[in-house]
């Protein structure tokens, strides 16, 4: 049997159905599904992802030729659906859309031709039989522009206006136009001629009049759109692999218009900025899609809600908004109602919030897309819990459907509520996606990534966004934009990035490299802080907090934590980090770093007395100084996770991270120890090392100066007994760090052990404590069933395993690590995701031979990988008990964890 290429839907009947989305794209999968379940929606048919890929490989020609027969076919099936004719003599032609759709859904970066089939014949019979002539040439414009860029590649040159927008400006100026609605039948005539010649200029060929020719140019268009650099990049940004393709959905137009009684919008079933249960949405009578997504025309609220809360943040009255803002509830009621009942009808039916495109064309409603809608983080949380409270989904989906990623969203600082009073207000626009956002203003994508490279936090301001933009909307905190709705390509995209976001700004005016709000001129790189949530636009800079983790957010953490097989701790070195963590959850800490506490005030001075210590002697005594200041930071710490297990490193950087490198410092220690400054040079000049991550580092330190580990041992013991005789819970685990042979560790733990009980005597207190090791070393992974025998636990480190094991200085790599990605030498940077294939072996290795020869070994993570879900996943494949991050990823890694729990289950 031949290869099915072309999958027909129409009149209720699909050849496809939802779960072909691989295969059809989510488009073509989702337009198949509406057509079974009764909805209605334009005939039409999908080209396969397939033939995408296809077509990359052999070529234009030779896709065209093995397709050929298929599309003619559904092209037939089409017309008999629609009751039309393709390329049409006499009759109401049909005329057709041509859209990408990948797999997931990439809103806005690939190609889409509408009313296509019209030339100088067809124009004149839609003209016909629609009775408005202004409508068929007003189409025809349209295609020839949108053909003309998308398909022929006639679009602005660098610095130049858009030459087809400069035929109508050219137009609407000699008239004395202000709006695209006032030109006149014969204007759109003379447009259609002046488009041709600009297409005739630029392209150097004839528009296309055969509209099987046309077909075939937008149908490889598209395919030739999967691969433009903005598509690329939205992939790079979104994970989303490039061998997945997109199809090609061939559909029948429908026209919102055509008149009074048409129109077109675009609504969710829920609302995908906060999560509230409202449907909503906004429409444009008498207006093609194209429209409400360019931002252009500011559309009006569908429903008669959301149109009020509209008018009362606009400071629109009752009167004006009913005199001139009608909701589609108020102008439409039975099309609404038709449209209410089928987005509540695709919501049950796909289970999510749904956000779908519609068209009413004279009188008769037809869907054009439903997809389960992009959402902010805490829209995303909110659904979660109210979609598993109305029954819609079970607990397993509410947490697997969430985004661990998004939650970071909420975890980002908000307005302070009294900054927020006293600062300026100086617009309100529509509050596209939520957060909090300050920066100085840059007016292109170009400054805003370019000076985010430099450090700067900007604010993007534009008259509307497009594709083009995207890389600095990427970049900057916030987007203003003059236009646009709720539903603006800025405010979509901003909402998927979970960017703070205002459209519609009242009063703003942007004009190049300024901004006029209300009359007052803001210039390039001064502040002005948005508040997404309200709309709200502030001069200057709004001080910001930390938002409250209760309530839904609450829920999803409960949900996941009674879900998950491991827990997550965190990696703290001070007791407000870990104070912090433990509020969102964690578990107990993962990893301190000892030395981190040597940087803080006066502190520095007794550890490079301690390292410029000319003998054993010398260096006891300057560690006698640090003892007590030790014990203190560890108390605090072993308070903070009172009842929770505390895994302290040992010292691990070389020495000479702590030496005074500079000819000021140097005078300054060399007085402090009463000697002559060229001992110290010297001393400092001794510790210079090649390679000094693989120098004298870790255990390598405990073993060549053990008075350190007793030290160090002996500050957190005297620490715990404190705390235990004032009736507190302290669980120290004393870990030894960079182990690459038993014997280091041996000798580690014989010092840790034999302090521990000097101390225990001493204070007549004792404390159940741990004494374990990092895996980091490869050799360590390799013999870790040795080591295990004597180690209590092992904490992956698997920052330094990645460095080691792959070769690569953590601190040098990122010389080469973004060209090595750009090149698909290495899929993603594996120091922030785990590789699983190569470092993930000695991974498993490490569980499994550690687990070996000590059943219950304790086995967790401490990398950054702990806080990363494809990472996490893995650490509860290989059986670890937990994993550990930053405090503020520890709610992404607890969803993380559950996910990977639901998913190995
Ligand atoms: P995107 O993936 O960027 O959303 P679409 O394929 O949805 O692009 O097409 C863009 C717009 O074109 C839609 O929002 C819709 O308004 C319009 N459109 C697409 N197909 C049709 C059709 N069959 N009839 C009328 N308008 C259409
Ligand atoms: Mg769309
Ligand atoms: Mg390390």
């Amino acid at each position: 049997m031949s290869t099915k290429y072309v999958y027909t839907f129409g009149d209720g009947k699909a050849e496809g159905k939802a779960d072909m989305r691989n295969l059809l794209g989510g488009k073509g999968a989702n337009l198949a599904e509406m057509n079974l379940i009764g909805v209605p929606v334009p005939a039409g048919f999908t080209i396969t992802t397939d033939v995408c890929t296809d077509y990359n490989k052999l070529g234009k020609d030779a896709v065209v030729a093995m397709i050929k027969d298929q599309v003619v076919a559904a092209v037939a099936d089409t017309e008999k659906a629609m009751n039309a004719k393709f390329d049409a003599k006499d009759g109401f032609p049909l005329l057709l859309s041509v859209r990408s759709g990948a797999r997931a859904s990439m809103p806005g970066m690939m190609n889409t031709v509408l009313n296509l089939g019209m030339n100088d014949d067809t124009v004149k019979i839609v003209a016909e039989h629609s009775g408005n002539e202004k409508f068929a040439y007003d189409s025809y414009r349209r295609f020839i522009h949108m053909y003309g860029d998308v398909v022929m590649g006639v679009e602005a040159e660098e610095g130049k206006h858009n030459p087809f927008e400069v035929v109508l400006d050219e137009m609407k100026e000699s008239k004395g136009y202000k709006v695209d609605t006032e030109l006149t039948v014969e204007d759109l005539k003379a447009l259609v001629e002046g488009y041709k010649a600009v297409i005739r200029e630029h392209a150097g060929v004839d528009f296309p009049t055969n509209p099987w020719d046309q077909l075939w140019g937008a149908v490889c268009a598209v395919f030739d759109s999967w691969d433009t650099e903005r598509a690329i990049l939205y992939r790079r940004m979104e994970g989303i692999p490039d061998d997945w393709g997109t199809a090609v959905n061939v559909q029948a137009m429908v026209y919102g218009n055509m008149g009074e009684t048409s129109a077109t919008g675009v609504c969710f079933s829920r609302d995908a900025a906060t999560g509230e249960d409202l449907f909503n949405g906004e429409y444009l009578i008498n207006a093609q899609g194209e429209d409400v997504v360019a931002g252009v025309r500011t559309p009006l609220e569908i429903t008669t809600i959301g149109s009020k809360r509209w008018a009362e943040r606009n400071g629109t009255s009752e009167e004006d908004r009913k005199a001139n803002f009608l909701s589609m509830e108020e102008a439409m009621p039975e099309l609404y109602n038709e449209l209410n009942t089928i987005q509540q009808k695709l919501e049950d039916h796909y289970t999510d919030m749904q956000d779908m495109e519609f068209t009413v064309q004279q009188g008769k409603l037809w869907m054009l897309q439903t997809r389960s809608g992009k959402r902010t983080g805490a829209a995303m949380v909110k659904m979660a819990v109210d979609m598993l409270e109305q029954g819609l989904i079970d607990e397993n989906t509410a947490i697997l459907r969430q985004e661990p990623n998004k939650l970071d969203e909420l975890l980002h600082p908000v307005f302070d509520k009294a900054a927020l009073e006293a600062a300026t207000e100086i617009s309100k626009g529509l509050p596209a996606s939520p957060g909090a956002a300050t920066g100085q203003i840059v007016f292109s994508a170009e400054d805003a990534e370019a000076w985010a490279a430099e450090g700067k936090k900007v604010v993007l301001v534009r008259r509307e966004t497009s594709p083009e933009d995207l890389k600095g909307m990427y970049a900057a905190e916030g987007i203003l934009t003059e236009r646009g709705g709720m539903t603006s390509h800025a405010a979509v995209v901003a909402r998927g990035m979970g960017k703070c976001c205002i459209s519609s700004a009242a009063g703003v005016l942007v004009t190049g490299t300024s901004m006029t709000i209300n009359g007052v001129e803001y210039k390039e790189g001064d502040f002005i802080s948005l508040n997404g949530t309200t709309g709200k636009v502030y001069e200057g800079k709004v001080a910001t907090i930390t938002p409250s983790l209760d309530g839904d957010f609450g829920k999803v953490m409960d949900l996941a934590e009674k879900n998950s097989r491991m827990y997550v701790r965190t990696n703290a070195d001070t007791p407000a980090d870990a104070k912090a963590a433990r509020e969102f959850g964690a578990k107990g800490i993962g990893l301190c770093r000892t030395e981190h506490m040597f940087f803080e005030g006066d502190k520095i001075w007794n550890m490079r007395e301690m390292i410029l210590a000319e003998d054993v002697e010398g260096r006891k005594a300057a560690l006698a100084k640090l003892l007590p200041v030790q014990r203190e930071d560890f108390s605090g710490i072993l308070e903070a996770m009172d009842g929770f297990g505390v895994t302290i490193r040992l010292l691990d950087p070389p020495l000479h991270e702590f030496t005074p490198n500079d000819a000021e410092s140097q005078a300054e220690m060399a007085e402090k120890l009463g000697i002559d400054v060229s001992v110290v040079k010297a001393k400092v000049d001794s510790l210079h090392e090649i390679n000094p991550m693989l120098g004298h580092r870790g255990c390598r330190l405990g073993n060549t100066y053990p008075e350190i580990t007793e030290m160090q041992a002996r500050a957190i013991m005297e620490a715990a007994c404190d705390l235990k005789a004032k009736g507190k819970d302290p669980k120290p685990e004393i870990m030894v760090p960079l182990i690459g042979t038993l014997k280091e560790f041996q000798i580690q733990e014989g010092i840790i052990r034999e302090t521990a009980a000097a101390v225990f005597a001493e204070k007549g207190v004792e404390v159940d404590f741990m004494v374990g090791t990092m895996i980091e070393i490869p050799r360590a992974a390799l013999t870790a069933d040795q080591i295990a025998a004597h180690a209590e636990f092992f904490s992956f480190g698997t920052n330094d395993l990645t460095q080691m094991g792959f070769g690569y200085s953590r601190d040098d790599a990122a010389k080469f690590l973004p060209i090595y990605i750009e090149k698909g030498i290495l899929k993603n940077d594996p120091f922030q995701v785990l590789d699983q294939e190569g470092i993930g072996q000695l991974v498993r290795m490490g569980c499994e031979k550690g687990k070996s020869a000590r059943p219950n070994i304790k086995l967790g993570i401490c990398g950054e990988h702990g806080g990363e879900p494809s990472s996490v996943e893995f650490c509860n494949s290989v059986g670890m008990d937990y994993v550990s991050c930053s405090p503020f990823r520890v709610p992404i890694a607890r969803l993380a964890a559950a996910q990977a729990n639901l998913k190995q289950n």
